[in-house]
């Protein structure tokens, strides 16, 4: 098998349920790699940097799904807004109440997930699951009318130990289970849980992801980060 875009995708999409969403990670590539993998089909990507998702944005068909996965300044907020079709991490109540005042002013309302902090890695953003909790109950959800939040997203730790890795899927998961069973009780669109990366895909779907997020494995090594 060639290391193509065309021929990763197609060996990564025979490993993935349908009821699984690919999310391309295509940070750090050209626009021209986006574009091979739309013309066979892909038309969900994800992005970390705001400049270079709204650059991309601009030259590339109006079609594609936009996911933004990286930390997000509340400054940034405002560009992404028009067009964005999910904010995966979401870290902060002053990032929360930006994206809906954005939002509002574009007219829209916005899915996101809140970034559950799983990783040993201090270096990971989000939540703790106990400041997760301790923010929803701060908050009423109504005051956010333009934003939805829709499940969770989470990072494991870079290590080979795959017991340690199935471990923190677990714990975004059991959050998920406690939020779904209150505070989000009656909202049938918090059911989304964006865990999984190149390495560790495969472990996060049998641990009950809804959303991979896979870049490497489709595009080739980034030259940094
Ligand atoms: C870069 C990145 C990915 C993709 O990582 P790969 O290991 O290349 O698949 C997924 N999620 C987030 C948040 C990222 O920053």
């Amino acid at each position: 098998m060639d290391n193509s875009i065309e021929s990763n995708l197609f060996e990564i999409r025979k490993t993935i349920p349908n009821s699984v969403k690919l999310v391309a990670v295509s940070k750090f590539h050209p626009a021209a790699s986006i574009t091979e993998a739309y013309n066979i089909g892909q038309r969900v990507f994800g992005e970390s940097k705001v400049q270079e998702l709204t650059a991309k944005q601009e030259v590339l068909p109006k079609d594609i799904e936009w996911h933004f996965i990286g930390h997000l300044q509340s400054n940034k907020v405002k560009f992404i807004t028009p067009f964005i079709s999910l904010i995966h991490s979401v870290d902060s109540l002053k990032l929360l109440e930006e994206i809906n005042k954005c939002a509002k002013k574009d007219n829209r309302i916005i899915d996101v997930l809140l970034q559950i902090h799983i990783a040993k890695e201090q270096t990971k953003f989000g939540f703790s699951p106990k400041e997760c909790i301790r923010t929803l109950n701060s908050i009423s959800l109504s005051d956010f009318s333009n934003i939805r939040i829709v499940g969770l997203m989470g990072m494991a730790t870079f290590t080979d130990d795959e017991n340690e890795i199935r471990r923190e899927f677990k714990t975004l998961t059991s959050l998920f289970n406690e939020l779904k069973g209150t505070i989000f009780s009656t909202s049938a669109d918090f059911k989304e849980l964006s865990f999984g990366m190149s390495d560790d895909y495969l472990i996060a779907i049998e641990e009950g992801s809804t959303m991979v997020r896979v870049g490497s494995k489709i595009f080739g090594e980034r030259n940094y980060q």
